[in-house]
Parts: C-alpha cells; sequence; structure tokens
C-alpha cells in the first residue's frame, strides 16, 4: 500500500544540504529512477537521485507488485529477462524483506477468445525459451480450489515473481545509499543547467548541481518536464483504482489474471485485487496535442477506459512553461495521489470471488489509485535524447514498469557510462517518436 501524501518531511531535513556538484543526477525516485541510481554507486559513479516528493510515492509503490515475463510485449523481453536476473541479484542486498517470492503468474482463459491471445503470446514468446505453458481446464481449477470447470485453460509461467512495491523500491534506495548514492527527497529539479546546448548540470528547488548527465525518469511528469525544454514526449496519465483486502487462505502461490479481476497473494497473508484495463483517461492539454499517436490505444481498450475532465493536478500536469526561479509543477504536487474508483472496485471485488472461491470471506481493507504513463506503443522510451547531449531518458514504462525496472536501471547505468547495454535497447530508442511514421512526426503542426 502506498504510504499516505502527509507523511511527507517538511523539507530537507536540518542541517542538509545539495551537493554543488556530482557525476549523473537521477530526476525521480520510482522503481526506474532507484535502480539507476543503485547500479551507478554500485560501479562506483558519484550520483545524486533527486525526488521531488517521497521516494516510491507514486506508481513504484501503487502497482500491483507483479514482476513478470508473461504476456509482455516482445520488444521489452530480452531486458525482462535481465531484469528478473537483476532482483535476484539485488533482493539479498537488502535490509527488508520485500515480499519478493516465484509463485508464477497465471492468466485465466474464460473465453475462445481468450484461449487465442494467451496460445498466440505463447507462440510469439518461443524464442525466448521461457517455462510458460497452457494449462488444461482442471489444473486451472486446482490453481484456484475449484472443480467446476469453468476455464477453458490458462496460460502459466512459473518463474514469474511477486514483490511488495511499497517496500521493494525504498529498501532499492536504502541500498543504493549504503553504497554511496546521495538520495534527496523533497528535491524538485526544475529545469536543466546547459552550457552550449549540452548538460553541465539541474536546477532543483534548492539550488543548482552541476554534472555531466541526467537520467530522466519522471514517471508521469517526463512529458512536462521535457516540454519545459521544448521536446516533444508522447506520454499521457491513465488513472488504475486497486484494492487490498484483509488475510483469506490460498490454494496457490501464483497471482491470476482474469477480464474481470487480477488476483495478487500479498506477503501480510491478505491479497491485491484490480481489474486490468480498467482505468480513468483525465483530459489535459497534452491530450489533445498527443491525442491522434493514442488513438489505437485508446479504440482498442474503448470498453474499459472512462473520459473526464481533469482535477487540479491534471492542471499542474498540463503547464507547460515556466522559468528557473519559479516555482514548477513537481512542487505543487509533491505526491500524486489520485482518488480511487470505489465503484469499480467494489464490481471487481464481487468478480475476485466468482473468480477465486478461498476470497469468499475476504474483505477490502485499503483502497488507492495512481497514474499509470503510457507511451503510444506502451513500451518504454529508454536512451539519450540527440537534442541534448548528456540527457537521457528512461520513462514511459507504461503499466508494467515495476517488473521491469531494475533491468532498466542496470542498462541505464551502462549507457550512462558509455558501456554496451546488455540488451539491444533500440526498439526502445526515444527517437522513435520523431522518426517517419513515429507519434510526433505523426502529429497535426
Ligand atoms: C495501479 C497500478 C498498477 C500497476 N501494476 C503493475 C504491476 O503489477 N507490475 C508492473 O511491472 N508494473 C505495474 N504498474 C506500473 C509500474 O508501477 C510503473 O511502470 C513503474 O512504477 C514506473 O516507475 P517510474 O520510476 O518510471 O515512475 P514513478 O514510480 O511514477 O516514479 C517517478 C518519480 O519521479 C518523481 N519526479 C517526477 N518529476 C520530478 C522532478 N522534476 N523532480 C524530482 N522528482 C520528480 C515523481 O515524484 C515520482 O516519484 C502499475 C502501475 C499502477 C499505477
Amino acid at each position: 500500500m502506498p504510504a499516505p501524501a502527509a507523511s511527507l518531511p517538511a523539507d530537507l531535513p536540518p542541517g542538509r544540504t545539495i551537493p554543488a556538484s556530482t557525476e549523473v543526477v537521477v530526476i525521480g525516485g520510482g522503481v526506474a529512477g532507484v535502480a539507476t541510481a543503485y547500479y551507478l554507486a554500485r560501479s562506483g559513479v558519484p550520483v545524486v537521485l533527486c525526488e521531488k516528493g517521497r521516494i516510491a510515492g507514486e506508481q513504484s509503490s501503487r502497482n500491483w507488485g507483479w514482476i513478470r515475463k508473461q504476456g509482455r510485449d516482445l520488444a521489452e523481453m530480452p531486458l525482462m529477462i535481465e531484469a528478473m536476473r537483476c532482483w535476484q541479484e539485488i533482493v539479498p542486498e537488502l535490509d527488508e524483506d520485500i515480499g519478493f517470492t516465484t509463485g508464477g503468474v497465471t492468466y485465466l482463459a474464460e473465453t475462445e477468445a481468450d484461449m487465442r491471445r494467451h496460445e498466440a503470446w505463447l507462440e510469439g514468446a518461443r524464442e525466448f525459451q521461457l517455462d510458460s505453458r497452457m494449462l488444461s481446464p482442471a489444473e486451472a481449477d486446482a490453481m484456484l480450489g475449484r472443480t467446476d470447470r469453468r476455464f477453458l485453460g490458462a496460460l502459466h509461467t512459473p518463474s514469474d515473481a511477486r514483490a511488495e512495491p511499497a517496500k521493494a523500491v525504498p529498501a532499492i534506495a536504502r541500498a543504493a545509499g549504503r553504497l554511496g548514492a546521495v538520495v534527496l527527497e523533497r528535491t524538485a529539479v526544475r529545469s536543466l543547467d546547459r552550457e552550449g546546448g549540452r548538460v553541465a548540470g539541474v536546477v532543483t528547488e534548492h539550488g543548482r548541481i552541476a554534472c555531466r548527465s541526467v537520467v530522466l525518469a519522471g514517471g508521469v511528469w517526463s512529458r512536462p518536464f521535457l516540454e519545459n525544454l521544448g521536446l516533444a514526449l508522447p506520454q499521457l496519465g491513465v488513472r488504475s483504482s486497486v484494492q487490498r483486502t484483509s488475510p483469506a487462505p490460498r490454494t496457490s502461490e501464483s497471482t491470476f489474471g482474469g477480464v474481470s479481476a487480477s488476483i495478487r497473494p500479498r506477503q501480510d497473508g491478505g491479497f491485491t485485487i484490480a481489474r486490468s484495463g480498467a482505468a480513468r483517461f483525465d483530459i489535459i492539454p497534452a491530450a489533445f496535442t498527443h491525442f491522434r499517436a493514442f488513438t489505437p490505444t485508446l479504440l482498442a481498450q474503448w470498453r474499459i477506459l472512462k473520459l473526464r475532465f481533469g482535477r487540479p493536478f491534471f492542471d499542474a500536469l498540463g503547464q507547460r512553461r515556466w522559468r528557473d526561479d519559479q516555482m514548477s509543477p513537481f512542487e505543487a504536487v509533491r505526491v500524486m495521489d489520485p482518488e480511487p474508483d470505489h465503484a469499480l472496485l467494489d464490481d471487481v471485488m464481487r468478480a475476485a470471488k466468482a473468480l477465486y472461491p478461498n476470497l469468499a470471506d475476504a474483505r477490502p481493507v485499503e483502497r488507492w489509485a495512481g497514474l499509470i504513463d503510457v507511451t503510444p506503443d506502451e513500451v518504454p522510451a529508454l536512451g539519450p535524447v540527440a537534442a541534448v547531449p548528456g540527457l537521457y531518458l528512461a520513462t514511459g514504462l507504461s503499466g508494467h514498469g515495476f517488473g521491469i525496472g531494475p533491468g532498466v536501471g542496470y542498462a541505464m547505468a551502462q549507457m550512462v557510462r558509455g558501456e554496451p547495454t546488455v540488451v539491444d535497447l533500440s526498439a526502445l530508442r526515444f527517437s522513435r517518436f520523431q522518426e517517419p511514421g513515429g507519434a510526433v512526426a505523426a502529429k497535426p503542426a
């Protein structure tokens, strides 16, 4: 569960000042930024991580905690396989049990269309030699503790995992700190300091930090940050609601995905329950700028998206330009803490009980929402920004970034050090949006 926004410190801790200079500044204390700082510090590179609010205050503590290869876009698969190795490597280094469990992931098939979708993914993923396989109706029933053969089958990957997001990312940040990274909360980066067009530092609300490289891992705030520099990133925010339940028995350690409900066993004995794709899309000015680029995604998901006009923080997300000496949108909203959709979550709870009989007596004990940053092709933008030498993006993780986050951090650290990355990331390059046929190139003038 995410910690409440009200628990934020009032300012930098007494006596704490920001460093005058470092080698790399990472903007954003979500899983992408924290993992990047961890791997930079581990290789001895001086790094300062600036987080406007609290480490993992936004998506990275609010997510469902699934760490999966299953169902993933194949463009991300090599990096996801690497991310699994990173999780195994990082977990023993942490000072807290983050509930990392290789319990598997299971996508239930209720209809022929579900079966065809799962089988098509399995066929496409064959080149990666995963342990994914189709389960029979009897096997699916056994995992759920049912006997009625309600499912036509299921797609199952035993080596997929889960962890408690609200514990995991702060624990990785503390590990980065022990390795020498300087981790600053309540430190918004307003803009870049540039000399001759190249990164020379960042301008924070507390002053400047000189550096040679900047990694922007700002989640849903990456788009306005870049827009203030005159750069276009097609990225929108989609609000998604989640709940956790009281403890309940379990017949399997697997995480279950169905069309009507997604169910993940928690370390505290309860379950994290939500509905995949059931999201609210808030209309902000950027939505109009990038509408054409997003039309295919919106149409594909029209059944479950609710459109509505925004609230105050969406005004902040829509603010396009500010000066270095002006308060930025990042200070205006320290922690994005949207209202959950209770009517939706009531319905999801009913659906979850119908799927998993063990949940019969479970009740929701906490609800929250998060704003997911999504690119038009729903895969991240990772790598250098050609127009601003020294600036790198690690953003647009598009609703499945918790699992892949450590892999993103590992590869970003390699990139910033000027080394070849562990896997080829060219399919995830930022420039794809500007190329002929890309989202920004396609945008009406
Ligand atoms: C409800 C929900 C369910 C999800 N379920 C899953 C799941 O089961 N599995 C999975 O893999 N993924 C899941 N995701 C997606 C996953 O949580 C995200 O992809 C991932 O956490 C994104 O990490 P990030 O570091 O890019 O961004 P964030 O976690 O959003 O972090 C960005 C940080 O940058 C900070 N920041 C931004 N701008 C500035 C600035 N200028 N100065 C200083 N700080 C700044 C913000 O305050 C924020 O803390 C889910 C997301 C949600 C919301």
